[in-house]
């Protein structure tokens, strides 16, 4: 049930993601289609050659209007519930869930800022999406390894912004995850945001789990980057802007070190 759960919730946030996007391109498909519909019958049979083409291209259209559809239906689905977080908290409290989702072999480290700063998000959403970055770094580390759960404070300057269109200057709250896994190739990387890209097989992976961290941070005016180094390990970083007006945290733990149970 729990699996179910997290797949719903998984497809709830794609939906958030990809729903607009995929209006609107369903539109122009509709209009691509309908030419080559149009083009196609002033042909008729006349010139074989033409007709494989435009067949070509009708039929490359309609599957993309399926894939579409398919991302729409996704975007049905409830809104997020911002309220203030306090991220030392929510990551503390998660322990037990993350323990038994990484197994024996993966050693579960967290490592907590003190005077955390608080944000403003979807608590629910936020967990989904430490849950899927977890899940990911445990299937990145098959002989075992550790997963390094880390909070920062965190200034982005406006160089840094400029490299990335929407983000504001400012305090976010640095949420780290990081495995000594397998790493990801460049190519990976590029894609790994895409609603249903995956390099596992088939049943093992959707291709929504990151898609979905991508859709919440961006919802919450935050953003995320991916570090890896092949055959050492991934780190993702996720910035969520400082919520004003609360009080900051203190860590639980400034520093704890977990021994998986099995
Ligand atoms: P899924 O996990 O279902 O494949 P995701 O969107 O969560 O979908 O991830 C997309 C792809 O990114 C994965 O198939 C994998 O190749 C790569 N990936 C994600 N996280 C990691 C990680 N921590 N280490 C190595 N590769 C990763």
């Amino acid at each position: 049930a729990q699996e179910a759960l997290r797949q719903s919730q998984k497809m709830e946030a794609v939906g958030q993601l990809t729903g607009g996007i995929a209006h609107d391109f369903n539109n122009m498909l509709a209009v691509v289609i309908g030419s080559l519909d149009l083009l196609g019958r002033r042909i008729g049979d006349g010139d074989a050659r033409q007709r494989r083409y435009i067949d070509a291209a009708a039929d490359g259209a309609r599957r993309a209007a399926l894939l579409t559809q398919r991302l729409l239906a996704f975007s049905r689905q409830q809104p997020l519930k911002p309220e203030a977080i306090r991220v030392n908290q929510l990551v503390s409290g998660m322990s037990d869930l993350l323990r038994r989702s990484l197994g024996s072999d993966v050693l579960l480290e967290t490592v907590l800022a003190a005077g955390a700063w608080p944000v403003h998000a979807d608590p629910n959403q936020l967990e989904n999406v430490i849950l899927n970055l977890a899940v990911n770094a445990r299937d990145a580390m098959p002989e075992g390894g550790r997963l390094t759960i880390e909070t920062q404070n965190a200034h982005l300057d406006a160089r840094y912004v400029a490299h990335h269109p929407g983000l504001t200057p400012g305090q976010y709250a640095l949420i780290a995850v990081t495995d000594t896994g397998a790493g990801m190739p460049d190519d990976v990387i590029a894609k790994a945001f895409d609603p249903f890209f995956t390099t596992k097989e088939v049943g093992k992976g959707t291709g929504l789990g990151l898609s979905q961290v991508y859709g919440f941070v961006k919802q919450s005016g935050g953003h995320v980057k991916i570090y890896s180094e092949i055959d050492h390990g991934t780190t993702i970083k996720i910035y969520l802007p400082r919520l004003i007006g609360d009080t900051e945290e203190a860590a639980p733990d400034v520093f704890s070190q977990d021994v998986p149970l099995g």
